[in-house]
């Protein structure tokens, strides 16, 4: 008898990544299973097939995907999707004409947009609060509100909002808690053991890794929001191709020791850009005077790889140290091995100009890769100090 007890509801988060859904297969012993590239599986009788009819409803490439997904997010069930909005449109589909959706108020651009200017029009009422405030939450919800809809750490000042607090006071008013879990990963923070129903991702950031795909993914416990996300997927149809399944199964591998990376470099830039005549303020939840330390200390294992500055002068400033970087690319996205920088107010926030949601023109948002830290540091010192 084998005196292994190792079995997958045991594994830890790094064997769960390489080894969930990524069993040798069976037909060849290829240690890494094949992207089944088919739309139709061919039946033994009408209606007897071995689980897959058409790729839309499922795919094996995808189901790899998933299963490897809800067991990083310790939840039951995953759904891959073709995008993170396709993922957030999909979650939104659990709710009915007049259902109420409170949502933080430095929300993705993308998703107060869907919200916004989408969904608002099929008879779903949206408002947004800073949840980072949990006295906030508590006034914004309404009798019908079914949806709370939170990120942590937000975009791109990196507040944290207690999540659960937040699950407390969103169940007790009857509403289900949904955490878009994008900049954490699970590698940092699992929303599910912390009370919330739903976790969305941008696959396309640090779960895929490489920015070289699009996708999105939900994963829940409950088995009927799974059932009633499972039918929507299918009949919405907003489904990532079988190749795009292959490319995030493959990021996740790697997501442990790149998430290392990014905090290790994201510390560093934090700390030598506190230090820096050329700034004025540092958004980092791994600061001890960040407002949301405490409870991020609490909620995640490490602080995350994002972080943001408010350069000391103008809007102009920032713009030039944005176009003098040059291992930083100015670019929009985040959580690949290579460090982006971006000019929020101009680029990924634009459309909040003159409301009240505006961020400030001397902010920076950086998305630190996984480079040597010193190139990172010394590329911010020569375009802070030639700007
Ligand atoms: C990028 C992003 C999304 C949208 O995902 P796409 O894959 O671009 O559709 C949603 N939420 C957050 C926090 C994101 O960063």
């Amino acid at each position: 008898m084998s005196p292994r007890t190792s079995s997958p509801a045991r594994w830890r988060f790094e064997t769960l990544a390489i080894h969930v859904g990524s069993d040798p297969d069976p037909a060849t012993g290829a240690v890494i299973p094949p992207i089944y590239q088919a739309a139709t599986y061919a039946q033994e009788s009408p209606g007897h097939h071995k689980g897959y009819e058409y790729s839309r409803t499922a795919n094996p490439t995808r189901s790899a995907l998933e299963a490897c997904l809800a067991s990083l997010e310790r939840g039951d069930h995953g759904l891959a999707f073709a995008s993170g909005m396709a993922a957030i449109t999909t979650t939104l589909y659990l709710l009915e004409p007049g259902d109420h959706v409170l949502a933080g108020s430095d929300a993705y651009g993308g998703t107060f947009r869907l919200f916004q200017q989408v969904l608002a029009r099929y008879g779903l009422a949206f408002s947004f609060a800073d949840l980072s405030e949990i006295e906030a939450l508590q006034a914004a919800v309404r009798p019908e509100t079914k949806l709370v809809w939170v990120e942590t750490p937000t975009n791109p000042l990196l507040r944290i909002v207690g999540l659960e607090a937040a699950a407390e006071v969103s169940h007790a008013a009857g509403a289900l808690l949904a955490v878009d879990n994008t900049f954490a990963t699970p590698y940092l923070q699992r929303p599910l053991e912390l009370g919330a129903d739903l976790v969305v991702h941008s696959t396309t950031k640090y779960l895929g890794g490489h920015s070289d795909v699009v996708g999105g993914a939900v994963i829940t416990s409950d088995e009927a929001i799974a059932e009633n996300l499972r039918f929507h997927q299918n009949a919405a149809g907003m489904v990532p191709g079988p190749f795009d399944c292959w490319l995030v199964l493959r990021g996740v591998k790697t997501l442990a020791i790149r998430m290392q990376a990014h905090q290790r470099n994201a510390e560093l830039i934090a700390d030598f850009l506190i230090g820096h005549p050329r700034v004025a303020t540092v958004h980092y939840p791994g600061l001890a005077h960040h407002p949301g330390h405490d409870i991020a200390e609490r909620q995640m294992q490490g602080f995350g790889g994002m972080l943001s500055f408010e350069m000391e002068g103008t809007g102009d400033d920032a713009r030039r140290v944005a176009t003098r970087t040059k291992v930083f690319s100015l670019a929009e996205s985040l959580g690949g091995v290579e460090s982006l920088i971006e000019h929020p107010s101009s680029m990924t926030h634009a459309t909040l100009a003159g409301s009240p949601m505006a961020v400030p023109e001397n902010l920076l948002r950086l998305s630190p890769g996984i480079e040597h830290p010193d190139d990172l540091l010394e590329d911010l010192d020569r375009a802070l100090s030639s700007a």
